[in-house]
């Protein structure tokens, strides 16, 4: 069910605010900066709160060899700072600073920066996830280059290598199966005893035969010069350290979802991921959601920006039905 929020009664005053926007955009990856460009271009001039940490997960990753458009690959922050100049190309004003409080009972919607209030008509969430990490200074040095959270994004540069994945869950026992049509050889690392997966992804791990299991095992250190060469392991049970040779760390203990700040105001089902209803509804008319941050299973850039598209269309036909754009001027996409 979606809920219709009143309109407030000073929003004469609000439309002449300089911190008012017809629509504001929570978070810049590839969903928030899509939807930013696609309300653009529909003359919303929309306001992206981009976040102390702009431009998303892909600022942290250096190839990204499956965005279509690129045909030799292209480095994540470049792709970024393309899609960024293109949303500001269309008229986006973007504020590089955290959203910390939103309130979504009453029209426009407020979204606060500190002390600072903006207020839109209609608003985009697109604050993205983050993937876990193990918290080792030696991970955070190699991350990019042979530590990754995303076989599906880095696997291929694993091609005849020897690589290891940490986590338990299904996440990691997809990673693993994933990672055996490139790598000769993938060593799962379980921290516990047993899986947390499903039965059918674990058999499937265990009957192939390009990949070895090593339960209580976790990584102490990474090790390498330019690009990882080892990983030193302990035994959770007895303490005792080995080392393992592998050319890549593939680390899938999860995701989190980038949803504190709606969890009073917004369906946040399974995970800690928002639901959504009817593609891009939040279940608060007016306000929509993209990307990563309801995305638990594809998880890529060029879905997380097809969805900001898609958000940023219902956003514009949304301030059509209701009035705070002429019907006659909604874009013909
Ligand atoms: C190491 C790595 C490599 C990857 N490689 C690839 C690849 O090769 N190809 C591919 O397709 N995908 C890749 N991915 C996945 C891809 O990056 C994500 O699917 C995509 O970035 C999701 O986009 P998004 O816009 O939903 O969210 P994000 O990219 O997560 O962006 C969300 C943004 O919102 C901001 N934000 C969060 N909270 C707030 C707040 N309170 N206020 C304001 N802003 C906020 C964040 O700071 C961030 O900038 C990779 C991911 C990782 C981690």
């Amino acid at each position: 069910m979606t809920a219709t929020v009143p309109p407030s009664t000073d929003a004469a005053h609000a439309h002449t605010d300089e911190r008012y926007r017809k629509v504001a955009i929570i978070g810049s990856g590839p969903a928030g900066l899509t939807a930013a460009i696609y309300a653009g271009r529909a003359n919303l001039e929309p306001l992206v709160l981009a976040g102390n940490v702009p431009m998303g997960q892909l600022m942290i990753t250096s190839d990204v060899e499956n965005y279509p458009g690129f045909p030799e690959g292209i480095q994540g922050p470049e792709l970024m700072q393309k899609f960024r100049e293109q949303a500001e190309r269309f008229g986006s004003t973007i504020v590089e600073r955290d959203v910390t409080k939103v309130d979504f009972s009453e029209r426009p919607f407020r979204m606060w920066v500190g002390d600072d209030l903006y207020r839109a008509d209609a608003v985009i969430v697109a604050t993205g996830a983050s993937a876990l990490w193990l918290g080792l200074p030696s991970e955070e040095a190699f991350r990019g280059r042979g530590v990754s959270a995303c076989a599906t994004c880095d696997g291929f540069f694993f091609r005849g290598r020897e690589v290891a994945v940490v986590g338990g869950g299904d996440t990691a026992l997809e990673e693993a199966t994933f990672l055996t049509r490139f790598a000769d050889k993938v060593t799962m690392l379980v921290r516990r005893d047993a899986f947390r997966g499903s039965k059918i992804m674990q058999e499937r791990a265990e009957r192939d035969p390009k990949i070895e299991i090593l339960f209580n095992r976790e990584v102490a250190e990474v090790k390498g010069e330019m690009t990882v060469n080892a990983l030193t392991l302990r035994d959770t049970a007895t303490g005792e350290t080995s080392e393992l040779d592998v050319q890549g760390l593939f680390v899938a203990i999860g995701y989190k979802p980038n949803t504190d700040l709606f969890a009073d105001q917004l369906r946040v089902g399974d995970g800690g991921y928002l639901e959504v209803v009817d593609e891009t509804g939040s279940g608060i008319e007016g306000v929509f959601v993209a990307g990563d941050v309801h995305d638990h299973r594809y998880r890529q850039a060029v879905t997380a920006a097809g969805d900001g598209c898609k958000a940023a269309i219902d956003a514009e036909r949304w301030l059509a039905s209701v009035g705070e754009i002429e019907a006659s001027t909604a874009t013909n996409w």
